[in-house]
């Protein structure tokens, strides 16, 4: 479905590009976003990367991220623009109208509606980009190697997920003979926790919760608490792993406050149950293991409504 020569083949035509990546922008987004921004300068295209939020500071170690811009407007019009890691409207940007003739989506999402270039089985956007480099007969040069590895490594759960494929480990051992260094993206996506960021974890696990039957728990972050511990909403990256951990838990639940009165969720699976159509069904979206959406109203509600939801989707998918 998502043909590498057919996408190469309308960028050729094209001069000017601008590559966005969705909200809250993560490893797999921002390593593609820079790789294909470094391969596609090598084709003598000018390239304009811009994203809703900044660039977090854990990612701040990949080369050129300060060409990335942020907020919610971007000058101009472009040929093309090429959404990364999302579907266009997860980029938050442009309302649905967006400033170039050619739309082009490259994703990994088995939720991304299928009108988009998708293919769901590569376990990261980078795998993506590194075929269309690949494709494109361009080389695989250092900086862009330590993205596109950035990206897979964090995209696998540092090769722990189930989307580990052979395919992605032969992608990631080229990409270490081209030079990416493993422990500097360990370094700093794992082993620099600011010290606020820890002890918000440990508040927010200090009042974690789970169902009666103990295949459910849940963690809530609220503005206050962001406040208290001088934290942002980046530092909650990887909480809701913490919760799945839990021996016995099937689902884990991260709430995360993101206005008055909205809430952005984090679904998780081990595996048996799987989330992607109920994280749809409340307006979001994702993978099999890890999905998520945002929703509007106040905490009870939203608490109330998803752990219904979840609890209904492991007892219809595992039964009692
Ligand atoms: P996280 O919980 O880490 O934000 O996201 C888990 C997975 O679900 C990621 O692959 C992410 O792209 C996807 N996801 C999270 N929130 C949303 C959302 O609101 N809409 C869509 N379509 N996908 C989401
Ligand atoms: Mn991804």
């Amino acid at each position: 479905m998502s043909d590498p020569r057919t996408i190469i083949e309308a960028l050729q035509n094209c001069r000017t590009v601008l590559i966005s990546v969705h909200k809250s922008p993560d490893g797999d987004a921002l390593g593609s976003q820079i790789a294909l921004m470094l391969a596609l300068e090598k084709m003598n295209k000018t390239v304009t990367c811009h994203n809703l939020d900044p660039v977090p500071q854990i990612y701040r170690f990949l080369p050129h991220q300060a060409r990335i811009t942020s907020g919610p407007n971007v000058a101009g019009r472009f040929d093309a623009m090429i959404v990364l890691d999302s579907d266009p409207p997860r980029t938050g940007l442009f309302a649905g109208d967006y400033p170039a003739s050619t739309l082009i989506n490259i994703d990994h999402h088995i939720t991304n509606p299928r009108v988009w270039r998708l293919e769901a089985s590569a376990s990261a956007t980078g795998e993506m980009i590194y075929r269309l480099v690949q494709q494109a007969g361009l080389p695989i040069d250092r900086e862009m190697a330590l993205c596109l590895y950035t990206s897979i490594f964090t995209d696998t759960g540092s090769f722990r997920y189930s989307n580990t494929s052979p395919e992605c480990m032969r992608i990631s051992a080229a990409l270490l003979e081209a030079g990416a260094d493993p422990w500097l993206v360990t370094e700093n996506v794992y082993e620099s926790n600011s010290y606020n960021r820890l002890k918000l974890l440990g508040t927010v696990l200090g009042n974690m919760e789970r169902s009666p039957d103990h295949r459910m728990a849940w963690v809530v972050v609220t503005d206050d608490l962001f406040q208290k511990t001088g934290t942002t909403s980046e530092d909650t990256d990887n909480f809701v792993n913490y919760v799945r951990s839990v021996s016995g838990v099937e689902v884990a639940i991260l709430f995360r406050q993101t206005a008055p009165k909205q809430y952005k969720i984090s679904l998780r699976s081990k595996g048996r149950v799987d989330l992607s159509s109920l994280a749809q069904a409340l307006g979001g979206g994702g993978h099999k293991n890890a999905a998520g959406s945002t929703l509007d109203g106040t905490l009870e509600d939203i608490r109330i409504k998803v752990l219904g939801e979840v609890a209904k989707v492991i007892q219809s998918q595992m039964g009692n």
